[in-house]
């Protein structure tokens, strides 16, 4: 699992560094996927239910499953979530972030520090014993008092051999509730956050999800391992 996460994060990381204004989400895909391919792995979600690319790139209004396009040139103050994972030696990694490009607005970066931090917040919840109740619930309660909206339609998710496994992991739930965390499990979470209301809707390509009120949203992933010592994020880069 380590090998596929590093070269997961690894990508992620290059994606970041390649956005810019006036390049399209097409090319940040294409030198992704070189990437990947040149370590010796595939990108887990090329032909992932039909998925035509190696990213997900989903831009400003779009939450997550953007499709890179060539006629999709990134503009100055627009925020950027890239979702990428690779497979290797038989396992999946999983990670997502979301990037500035250029100048961005206050309130654009106060979305994406809060939704980088509902994961952490999530992430600290991730103890032997606890429940993926606990973990939801701390995402959506640090994400609503900071008057943001978790996306409540996608979840993160169990991983390893398959992209996606058991169990299901919401960005919101009920304290004490839901399947125990134990030693061995490898989950993605992966919040989504609305700077508006949380109401998403799908795109007539079947992939593409928008807000519904056009407001901005952002998207952090990482893969963790629950172990005796707590946490640890597989995806951590550096
Ligand atoms: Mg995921």
């Amino acid at each position: 699992m380590k090998d596929a996460c590093v070269v997961s994060a690894k990508a992620l990381k290059l994606a970041g560094e390649l956005i810019r204004p006036g390049i399209s989400t097409l090319e940040i895909d294409e030198t992704v996927d070189k990437y990947i391919n040149s370590q010796g792995a595939v990108p887990s979600f090329l032909g992932y239910n039909g998925f035509p690319n190696c990213c997900c790139i989903s831009v400003n209004d779009v939450v997550v499953h953007g499709i890179p396009r060539a006629d999709c040139v990134l503009n100055d103050g627009d925020i950027v979530s890239v979702d990428v994972g690779a497979f290797i030696n038989g396992f999946h990694g999983d990670n997502a972030a979301t990037f500035a490009c250029g100048n961005v607005s206050d309130e654009a970066l106060k979305l994406i520090d809060v939704t980088k931090k509902s994961l952490f917040k999530g992430i600290s919840e991730m103890i032997i014993g606890n429940r993926i109740g606990d973990l939801g619930n701390a995402i959506d309660t640090f994400v609503r008092k900071n008057g943001f909206s978790v996306v409540k339609s996608f979840n993160g998710h169990g991983v390893g051999e398959n992209l996606h496994e058991d169990p299901t992991i919401p960005n919101f739930g009920t304290p004490h509730r839901g399947p125990r965390l134990q030693s061995g499990m490898i989950l993605a979470v992966e919040p989504m956050v609305n700077l508006g209301k949380e109401d998403v809707e799908i795109l007539s390509d079947g992939w593409t999800v928008v807000t519904v009120d056009g407001s901005l949203s952002a998207h952090f992933e990482h893969t963790i391992a629950i172990t005796e010592n707590g946490p640890v994020i597989l995806t951590a880069c550096d």
